[in-house]
């Protein structure tokens, strides 16, 4: 069986305040999903960590890097990117009873440190919520479904937007 990618051994770390330590991990971390994209249960997530021994517990920082599926909000068009983000945050031991500060930091016990939760915890909060193909998306026709980025429908009872009724009288005016 393949070794959990994101446990690293903190055995000489926690005993040394002030050492500094750099890991390189890359795993699955499975599905995470947000209601306009997902980052899917077999991407392959890269973690560049670093971490630091401080009072109290370890600090980690890491630039995180993972692939995104989804769909423009608009008109449906499936879109993918790739998600970066950095993050510093704080594990230290926590108590039986769970204190607020405890809430706020991830927990350290015995000589492993689990990078999963911080990595799934940071990459859902950069997942797009409403994914765009482009600023100018025109969206589906609301009563056909037609996709109006490849042409118009004949749908033409919709009211028109006022503002192209402004540039459509601009346009009419005779130019000399
Ligand atoms: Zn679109
Ligand atoms: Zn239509």
């Amino acid at each position: 069986m393949a070794q959990n990618p994101w446990l690293v051994s903190i055995t000489t770390l926690k005993r040394s305040p002030g050492v500094r330590r750099q890991e390189q991990r890359s795993g699955r971390v499975g599905e995470l999903a947000v209601a306009g994209s997902v980052v899917p249960a077999d991407a392959v997530v890269l973690a560049d960590a670093t971490l630091d021994s401080v009072h109290g517990g370890i600090e980690v920082t890491a630039d995180l890097t993972a692939p995104w599926r989804g769909e423009c909000r608009r008109c449906l068009d499936p879109l993918s990117g790739e998600l970066h983000t950095r993050v510093r945050e704080l594990y230290r031991p926590h108590d039986r009873d769970k204190t607020e500060e405890d809430e706020e930091t991830y927990p350290l016990s015995g000589e492993v440190l689990d990078l999963q939760p911080l990595v799934r915890d940071a990459l859902l909060l950069e997942l797009p919520l409403a994914p765009l193909c482009s600023d100018a998306c025109r969206g589906l026709c609301p009563t056909c479904g037609a996709d109006l980025n490849a042409g118009t429908c004949d749908c033409a009872t919709a009211p028109a937007d006022p503002r192209w009724a402004a540039l459509d009288a601009l346009k009419e005016r005779p130019s000399k």
